[in-house]
């Protein structure tokens, strides 16, 4: 019991009242492997692949950013943010497509089903209860799916990660990404 609890306390903010019956765990045993205990915490898991390719195709491109910055928007527990830029309040977000259920390859898991399903809809739900304390708080959030990091799309994301940088203003654009773009006009 005191698991859940602290599980609850550990998302910063009672979601009891709106959640849907896939976050009632009661009928789940609690997880013992480190890993499962993380996402149930909503601790995501820092500098995975995917993270590290956007992040140094974005610092190639010019861009410049804080990692795995915590954010703070309000009472509740301050929110990990895998790139963060700051004076832009543009929050992105790197999310696996099996554990945050990307809609091309978050296929249930074939094993065990009952168990995983609703984990992985927790994930999610726990994803949008974040986007909207970030924008509530006054953030831009622009999640990247894994599967928009690879090498083919990687250049694709990038001007979608600058152009989210452009509309919050040409001020929020880095020195780098300034001169790049004076140079082409
Ligand atoms: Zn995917």
């Amino acid at each position: 019991m005191s698991g859940q609890r602290s599980t609850r306390r550990a998302w910063g903010m009672s979601l009891a009242a709106d959640a849907p019956a896939a976050m009632e765990s009661d009928r789940y045993p609690y997880p013992t492997r480190p890993a499962v205990t993380a996402v149930m915490k909503g601790n995501r898991k820092t500098d995975t692949r995917p993270e590290v390719a956007l992040r140094s195709a974005l610092h190639r491109s010019g861009a410049r950013f804080r990692k795995n910055h915590n954010v703070k928007v309000d009472e509740g527990r301050a929110i990990r943010v895998d790139i963060v830029f700051p004076r832009a309040k543009l929050a992105v977000l790197v999310d696996g497509c099996f554990w945050h259920r990307c809609p091309e390859h978050g296929v249930d898991p074939r094993s065990n089903t009952a168990y995983w399903s609703p984990k992985l809809m927790r994930n999610v739900e726990r994803d949008r209860v974040t986007d909207l304390r970030l924008r509530v708080g006054g953030w831009t959030v622009l999640r990247v799916w894994e599967h928009e990091v690879t090498p083919s799309k990687m250049a694709r994301t990038v001007e979608a990660v600058q152009g989210s940088l452009a509309r919050r203003g040409p001020g929020f654009l880095n020195r780098e990404s300034r001169s790049m773009t004076a140079g082409q006009v």
